[in-house]
């Protein structure tokens, strides 16, 4: 009998299964797939060193102090990261970094600014609940939600604002309005509107984190789990090379995986993590020649400018060794929420459309390189009324013992709320386990 088992070998298994065998425990992880790491997959091809999912963690200190007990060594992307920009009208417009300049800047019009000065006497909220888009609305305007706001959504969730719940997708920025009664007081308290640290990744890709996270774990590839039971005071898992029993089980699998897993458990509990949403996204990872691609982050495009590429970043620009010499990596997100069919097209139409829009966006010409993954199910959706599945969780729980239940679709979907919530997981098994 083990002492726990972890289901899924992304950053939020792992990171729990560090901390836990840190602690002393008996752990053994689970992958389905031949590859750890979930999400968090690194490419080396043609001297370009690229990602296929996360390409940055957004680290505070406490996941900072995180990568030291691990021991990996962050490198901060380059200073001039900072400037990102938004398309308008043809041409990329830097996002204002302090107030003044975004008074001056020509991203927004000049009723749209009044409307963001005017945000302080904002009403108060008619509903119980409001989406991203509704919230934003009524505080700061259509015009701040489109150009603005709209364009961060796709560059996190890939997702719809008018379906996002502010409360579950944007907690921060909900939190300020619930204790300063303005965003822009808060911001100012605050000094900050956005999440706080350090932009960073690590020498060879984020890949390296999952390496060097592996390196003293028991983990079973390609040993999917397929069914947990309960028995007595354990779990009892049917995995691919047969049964295991374990004392305390954490679940960090995809919400629609936990729902197959769950279903001897709770058949309700099943249906309902099965509704979660996870969007399509497709990113497209190109090499060109330099000299056209500006300093900085990278580029969102709102949807108002119609066209189907959501954001790209200048990827060569963050961090070095990422790019043959004379070369750039640009990576380009399409798809989400709200164009889902993008997944269905050929890898030659995308890099037909891809290569056509980066021309008009970016005045870029002459793809060298090239790299598409498709992700079918890429990012969970914090809907409306997503609290249910939060607290259905935390019931399962109570009801069930010794099993644990996290992933990005619990815990927030930056790798570093995994990683800040793979604490709190290892704390509560550990405090189980005694
Ligand atoms: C395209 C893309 C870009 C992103 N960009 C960023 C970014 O720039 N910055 C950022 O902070 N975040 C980003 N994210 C989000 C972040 O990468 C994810 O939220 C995070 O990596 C999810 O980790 P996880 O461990 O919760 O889940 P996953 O990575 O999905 O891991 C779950 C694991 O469980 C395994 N599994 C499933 N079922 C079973 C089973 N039955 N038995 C055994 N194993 C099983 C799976 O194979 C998988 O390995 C991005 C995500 C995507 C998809």
């Amino acid at each position: 009998m083990r002492d726990v088992v972890v289901i899924g070998s992304g950053i939020s298994g792992l990171s729990t299964a560090f901390r836990l065998k840190k602690l002393g425990y008996d752990v053994v992880v689970y992958e389905k797939d031949d590859e750890i790491g979930g999400n968090i997959k690194t490419l080396s091809e043609s001297g370009y060193t690229f990602e296929l999912g996360p390409q940055t963690v957004l680290a505070d200190e406490e996941v900072m102090e995180f990568f030291r007990e691990v021991g990996v060594e962050p490198i901060v992307a380059n200073p001039s990261s900072k400037n990102r920009y938004i398309y308008r009208r043809g041409k990329l417009i830097p996002l204002p970094l302090s107030p003044i300049s975004f008074l001056f800047s020509p991203l927004l019009s000049f009723s749209a600014k009044f409307k963001v000065l005017r945000e302080p006497w904002a009403p108060p909220p008619v509903k119980n609940e409001e989406s991203v888009a509704d919230f934003v609305r009524r505080r700061l305007g259509q015009e701040f939600l489109d150009y603005v706001v709209a364009p961060f959504i796709s560059g996190v969730y890939a997702g719809d604002p008018e379906n996002l719940s502010v409360r579950y997708a944007t907690k921060k920025v909900y939190a300020l309005e619930q204790e300063f009664g303005s965003l822009i007081k808060g911001a100012l308290k605050k000094k900050s509107l956005g999440p706080g640290g350090r932009l960073i990744s690590f020498e060879g890709g984020l890949f390296t984190l999952i390496e060097k996270l592996a390196e003293g774990l028991e983990i079973k590839k390609e040993n999917v789990v397929l069914r947990i039971r309960r028995k007595e005071d354990r779990f009892v898992l049917d995995t691919r090379e047969g049964k295991v029993d374990t004392r305390a089980l954490v679940v960090s699998s995809p919400a629609y995986t936990a729902s197959y897993l769950l279903k001897d458990l709770s058949w309700s509990a099943s249906l309902e993590f099965d509704r979660i949403d996870y969007v399509p996204v497709v990113v497209v990872n190109v090499g060109v020649k330099k000299g056209s691609v500006p300093d900085g982050f990278g580029v969102l495009i709102p949807r108002k400018e119609g066209k189907r590429i959501l954001g790209i970043i200048f990827s060569s620009k963050l961090f070095p060794g990422k790019a043959p010499e004379g070369r750039e990596l640009l990576t380009i997100y399409l798809g989400g929420a709200t164009d889902r069919e993008v997944i269905e097209l050929s890898e030659e139409r995308i890099l037909e459309l891809v290569e056509k829009e980066l021309k008009e966006v970016l005045g870029v010409e002459g793809i060298e390189f090239s790299h598409v993954k498709k992700w079918k199910r890429a990012i969970p959706q914090y809907i409306l009324g997503y609290g249910k599945y939060l607290d259905l969780a935390r019931e399962m729980e109570e009801v069930h013992k010794g099993l644990f239940l996290t992933g990005n679709y619990l815990s927030g979907i930056s790798v570093a709320d995994c990683i800040r919530f793979s604490k709190k997981t290892a704390e509560r098994v550990a405090g189980f386990l005694g």
